[in-house]
């Protein structure tokens, strides 16, 4: 049965209050696993503060043609949540002046968003260093109007990240949705093709591995190497830098741990692996996450558990990078999957 949003599903969960509830409670409620404030205390890392900003994601919606079993965003053709073109304009202004090396659009499919394509337009002006928009692929494929995306992905020097969970159709389909795969394997060659992903082409393509199921990502250099060797030998596709995720326990990973009675497990495996050396550089510590209302949050990950920014500065409309800096940043029982081993954030392992 195709797999359905929490949103569509009218799940308790769709509820961020819902998703916390859970997180804040049980085995951390008494005393069977330390919280996180708990476990960061003790290396003196309590509060997790804010430094200077070096990148800058901007959530374009939730929209998606596609609709993963561990989407942290719940997103879906059912989400109606776009940033409008006013909301833009005002990220916009914040891109001009932002002193933020990256600037990573998300969603959803962010390509979705009507008013994507100017978006890109006017941001890439900005000559930001490094501009990423990250693409889910099957987009490319959906619909001839986004044929075109690779040309137009070149046109404008965007980094493009991808999501593929792994490099067989069995694994990848159960996880992001029948026919995936093949949609995926075509994307990929459409931008190798353009120069995407080729060795020492500047035009750079990366790939995003999370796990399929309750447990931890592997090495993310032995990964990578496995990738490479598989899409080349079975596809002859290229890509530059493989990123290994650990998936969050929120949205719909936390209603799959819940529903397969993984939860206690997947939480105990990420508090034993927890890592106090990858504390000092989870992306919250460089990022802000815009939402697709204007709305600051400290990560992505906060965005979707409703967790705004601890600032006098919420929205992207009064936005003042001095006054954000050296924040405290909000945290839960979540932040665990972004210490665990190696560390884990939108741009692969932290340490
Ligand atoms: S492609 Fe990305 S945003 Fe869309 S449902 Fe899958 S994980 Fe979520
Ligand atoms: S979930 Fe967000 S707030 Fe928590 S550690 Fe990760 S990046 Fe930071």
């Amino acid at each position: 049965m195709p797999i359905q949003s929490l949103n569509k599903r009218e799940s308790a969960l769709k509820k961020s209050e819902a998703q916390l509830k859970i997180l804040s409670n049980g085995i951390f409620q008494n005393g069977e696993l330390p919280t996180f404030k708990a476990k960061i205390s003790e290396t003196q890392q309590y509060p997790l503060k804010a430094k200077k900003l070096e990148i800058l994601q901007i959530n374009l919606g939730y929209m998606c043609n596609q609709v993963c079993a561990h989407c942290h965003v719940d997103a879906g053709p059912d989400r109606k949540e776009i940033m409008t073109r006013d909301t833009m304009q005002q990220c916009l202004d914040v891109i001009k002046k932002t002193g933020a090396h990256t600037l990573d659009l998300t969603g959803g499919a962010p390509e979705m968003n009507p008013n994507f394509r100017w978006f890109v337009e006017e941001a890439a002006k900005a000559g930001i260093q490094d501009f990423i928009v990250r693409s889910n692929l099957t987009i490319i494929r959906a619909n001839k109007k986004y044929h075109d995306l690779p040309e137009f992905f070149k046109k404008h020097h965007v980094h493009v990240v991808s999501s593929m969970p792994h490099w067989t159709r069995g694994k990848t389909d159960k996880q992001r949705g029948d026919g995936v795969f093949d949609k995926s394997i075509q994307a990929l060659k459409d931008l190798n093709a353009i120069g995407y992903g080729m060795p020492g082409s500047d035009l750079k393509l990366d790939l995003v591995y999370n796990p399929s199921g309750a447990f931890l990502p592997g090495d993310q250099a032995s990964m990578e190497k496995d990738f490479k060797k598989a899409l080349k030998e079975d596809f002859n596709i290229d890509f530059h830098h493989l990123f290994a995720i650990t998936n969050l326990p929120i949205s719909r990973f936390l209603d799959y741990l819940i529903a397969s009675e993984n939860y206690e497990d997947y939480m105990y495996a990420l508090v034993e692996a927890y890592n106090p050396t990858a504390v000092k550089s989870v992306m919250c510590t460089n990022t802000i996450s815009v939402s697709w209302d204007g709305f600051l949050y400290d990560c992505d990950f906060n965005q979707m558990l409703e967790l705004p920014v601890n600032s006098p500065v919420k929205h992207i409309s009064d936005y003042n990078e001095n006054l954000l800096e050296g924040r405290n940043i909000t945290i839960s029982q979540h932040c665990y999957g972004c210490t665990a081993g190696a560390g884990s954030s939108c741009q692969g392992v932290v340490t």
